[in-house]
């Protein structure tokens, strides 16, 4: 959620504060009555009443205390509120949209319910919190041999989203292959070791059996994979969980242990009520952009050439471009242009060892197409080998 200017936030006794974010209690009971609209944090406060938590089948001492652990919007002020929560004589502040916190932030100080803004915690780092935490799923198709020019482009794309280098865990269950930049340690020795995990036990172990289909060595492992998110998240990191495989799906079917995994750590999140997004890197929803060519580079791509070359300086962007963008190609030479659908950028490497950055078509050009058309296609194209976003919550 997008958090106001002015951090407002309440202290709530436990187990309160859990049951507003967790039990649907949709009324606040207070002596007070308030004329603030709008979203405010909650305060766990130190104190529990103990008696109240073990009626709602809660054990006192595993609720959040001292620290700010979500938020919520207050809607309205009523008095006779017919909420089973709601306490007679009192007034009632309605309550929506119940975000609890990715991490509690240790908050022990009493809060006043307009003072927070200059005695609360810094607004970057609860707003940072307060967001729903994006993980990429992805697959290293294509990049075996050009995995420092990956690195490049992620981290590139990622800058240009501000966000830090990001995060990334290896999925697969034995390191081997043809792509010689993922084989073993290969990977890990060109990020470092503080950039890279390998959960195993996300590995497709129906790839040992050869029996095809999926089935994950140690579904509970998705445990670690959200603890890694979370704690990147902190540092303003992204994980970008991956295998070999070109897409999660094919033709709207599973093709890849990586929509598996995303399932499996979507329930987990919203079962321990947090949000988080899945996608396929980069994300987004296509977009629109541009670029110039040569004569010869615009026939070529018109008559069915399924990569459009583009200098260095467009890297930052086109590394993070989403899946089915429209890109307007014009021809620097006749101003002619066309329009095609693109992927984000892919390295070519050439047997001189040098190579060239472009953006991959999604198919190849269809000049009779009109843009609408063109982009309702790569819609469906994107959504049939799983490359959406998917939230817990
Ligand atoms: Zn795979």
């Amino acid at each position: 959620m997008a958090v106001s200017n002015e951090q407002r936030a309440i202290s709530i006794r436990q187990p309160w504060a859990y049951a507003i974010l967790h039990l649907g209690k949709d009324v606040e009971n207070r002596p007070m009555r308030t004329h603030y609209r709008g979203p405010i944090l909650i305060q766990a406060s130190l104190k529990v009443e103990e008696d109240e938590a073990r009626e709602l089948k809660l054990d006192p001492d595993e609720l959040s205390t001292g620290a700010i652990v979500g938020s919520v919007k207050i809607a309205d002020c009523v008095r006779g509120s017919k909420s089973k929560w709601a306490n007679r004589g009192q007034w009632h502040w309605v309550l929506k949209n119940p975000r609890v916190l990715a991490r509690p932030i240790p908050f022990k100080g009493a809060l006043g319910f307009n003072s927070c803004s200059r005695q609360g915690p810094k607004r970057s780092a609860v707003s940072h919190a307060t967001m729903t935490i994006t993980s990429f799923s992805w697959g290293y198709w294509g990049w075996g041999n050009a995995t420092a020019r990956l690195v490049e482009a992620l981290d590139k794309a990622e800058k240009s989203r501000e966000f830090r280098p990001p995060l990334f865990v290896d999925a697969r269950l034995r390191r081997q292959g043809r792509a010689k930049g993922f084989v073993g340690n290969a990977f890990r020795d060109l990020v470092g070791t503080s950039r890279y995990r390998w959960i195993q036990d996300l590995g497709n172990l129906a790839i040992a059996t050869g029996s095809g289909g999926v089935q994950i060595k140690n579904p509970a492992a998705v445990a670690d994979l959200l603890d890694l998110a979370l704690h990147a998240a902190d540092e303003r990191r992204r994980v970008i969980f991956y295998c070999a495989c070109e897409y999660p799906a094919l033709d709207g079917a599973l093709a890849c242990h990586r929509r598996t995994i995303a399932d499996l750590l979507l329930a987990h999140a919203k079962k321990i009520g947090r949000s988080i997004s899945i996608v396929e890197w980069p994300g987004d929803t296509p977009t629109e952009t541009r670029i110039s060519v040569d004569k010869k580079m615009f026939s070529a791509i018109m008559r069915g050439r399924m990569s459009v070359p583009f200098a260095d300086d467009r890297l930052p962007t086109f590394a993070a471009l989403p899946w089915a963008s429209m890109l307007t190609v014009e021809c620097d030479d006749h101003g002619r242009t066309g329009v095609v659908a693109v992927g984000p950028a892919r390295f070519s490497v050439s047997n001189n060892g040098t190579g060239f950055w472009y953006l991959p078509l999604v198919e190849s050009a269809d000049p009779d197409a009109t843009k609408e058309a063109l982009l309702r296609r790569a819609v469906k194209w994107r959504e049939a080998r799983g490359l959406n976003e998917r939230r817990s919550l």
